[in-house]
């Protein structure tokens, strides 16, 4: 493994935070844009009431459907998203810009079919029923706010939590038809648009990257890395904590540049699980080889132990950034609990010879504590510390008998990375923890297994 310095990994942790940066006022930026090319096309004529109604509903048209660009864009998984944000990351960006962006459109369309309706003498109801005079793209647009509807009531969280998350990620898809439907109306109506010129190409730059982004990453590529690579499951070993190991091979693995750390979402070709995929993380560094653990959590996970040997698999990645390119620091500790483990393990496979590693393992018992056994002989090896703690939870992070604390584990949290993975309070518990001992908030790196 290439040897990574100090200077190199602060500079990747800089990098990293310019390009979040970066991308946030390059979708502000887009939105100044738009408005000032709106309102070279003429969109400052307001005089009366009504025509500044119109015209914010065509400010607000414009803000919503950059946003939705950049909904686009934080789904698509393209790498250079993915590497400057990091996957858990973009989905929480995602999650928080949509309703947003849905509500924005929604306004939209109501203030553009009430002030038209008032210009042209209709009721709300009249002009709703009159766009489809205008063309089949009024029409599009109309389908496609009715399927920005349903994904924004399905999306509350209230509704959300009831549905089995295949069902609600199959509703959610509808995003995209929504998307698909309403682009036409914005090149074919909109006047800003209709002007051609500039305004035309700065839209129709900005759709390309990322619908582009998203045909390329989301659909094309886990269809060429299936071709490319042939990845097929190797082995499945079930183990005695109900887990199971899944070990994959295939074609020149090194291409894909995995670290570990990263997960990919895992299409297995079997019946019953060719429907649905799944995040999982490398459980080990990966080589020649791919290796998943699987703890049994619900339908899909469970049927990762009937596997069978030679199933072929499409996956799509390597995601996130839980690996050591965020580290800037000298130390490192590695926490996890429960399932949270793979991650971890593969981390601390993947540490270089001369790293400071403390390995903390949290776990009710032993024979509940997946990957135990090979945690335990990777730390001897790498001669790392290694703290199991055992039993019931208490007030801290630790165990009733053992409370746990940083301060105590590592000699200098000013100077340490913390990685952690484990269900959220318990991380949560343990970032407040890291972060009250002196570890910097950008050397603090957690994992979530739940979007
Ligand atoms: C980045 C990441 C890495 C993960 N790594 C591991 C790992 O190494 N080992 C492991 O055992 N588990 C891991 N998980 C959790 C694992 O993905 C879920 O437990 C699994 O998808 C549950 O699916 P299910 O059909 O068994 O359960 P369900 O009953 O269908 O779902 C249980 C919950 O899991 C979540 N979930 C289900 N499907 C998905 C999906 N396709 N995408 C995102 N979330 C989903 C939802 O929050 C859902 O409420 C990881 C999750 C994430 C987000």
């Amino acid at each position: 493994m290439t040897a990574i310095t100090e200077s190199s990994r602060s500079r990747t942790a800089q990098r990293r935070s310019w390009w979040v940066d970066g991308l946030e006022a390059a979708m502000w930026l887009a939105c100044a844009c738009g408005i000032a090319l709106m309102f070279a096309s003429g969109g400052l004529l307001a005089q009366t009431a009504t025509d500044w109604f119109y015209t914010l509903g065509r400010a607000l048209g414009i803000i919503a459907a950059v946003l939705m660009m950049t909904q686009v864009l934080l789904a698509s998984r393209a790498p250079w998203v993915e590497r400057a944000i990091g996957h858990d990351r973009a989905i929480a960006t995602h999650t928080r810009i949509g309703p947003v962006a849905i509500i924005l459109l929604l306004v939209h369309l109501v203030l553009m079919t009430s002030m038209t309706g008032i210009y042209d003498g209709r009721s709300i109801v009249e002009q709703s029923l009159a766009w489809a005079d205008y063309g089949w793209f009024m029409l599009f647009a109309q389908v496609a706010a009715a399927a920005f509807l349903v994904v924004l009531v399905t999306s509350v969280a209230a509704v959300r939590l009831r549905v089995p998350y295949e069902r609600w990620h199959a509703v959610h898809m509808l995003v995209y038809v929504g998307v698909a439907f309403a682009v036409p109306h914005q090149f074919l109506e909109g006047s800003t648009f209709r002007s051609g010129g500039l305004a035309w190409w700065f839209w129709a730059a900005l759709w390309t990257v990322s619908i582009g982004s998203f045909v390329v990453f989301r659909l094309v590529r886990p269809l060429v890395l299936m071709r490319r690579h042939g990845l097929t499951v190797e082995s499945v070993d079930p183990h005695p904590d109900g887990s199971t190991t899944v070990t994959l091979a295939g074609r020149d693995l090194a291409r894909l540049r995995a670290r570990a750390g990263q997960f990919f979402l895992w299409r297995f070709l079997s019946p019953g699980l060719r429907t649905q995929s799944h995040p999982y993380s490398l459980s080990a560094a990966p080589g020649d080889r791919l290796r998943i653990t699987v703890k049994d959590s619900g339908e899909g996970s469970a049927r990762v132990r009937t596997l069978q040997p030679g199933t072929r698999v499409l996956a799509e990645g390597p995601l996130g950034v839980f690996t050591h390119g965020a580290r800037s620091r000298r130390s490192l500790l590695l926490v996890a609990a429960g399932i949270g483990v793979t991650p971890v393990r593969s981390l601390l496979e993947e540490a270089g010879a001369d790293d400071d590693v403390t390995v903390v393992i949290r776990a009710r018992s032993r024979e509940e504590a997946p990957l135990l056994d090979e945690v335990e002989a990777l730390a001897e090896q790498r001669g790392a510390r290694l703290e199991v703690i055992l039993g019931a939870r208490g007030q801290t992070w630790g165990a009733v008998d053992r409370p746990a604390a940083i301060g105590d584990l590592v000699d200098r949290p000013e100077d340490t990375d913390v990685y952690i993975c484990g269900p959220r309070a318990w991380a949560l518990q343990v970032e407040a923890d890291a972060r009250a001992a002196g570890v910097p908030r950008d050397a603090v790196h957690r994992e979530e297994f739940g979007w």
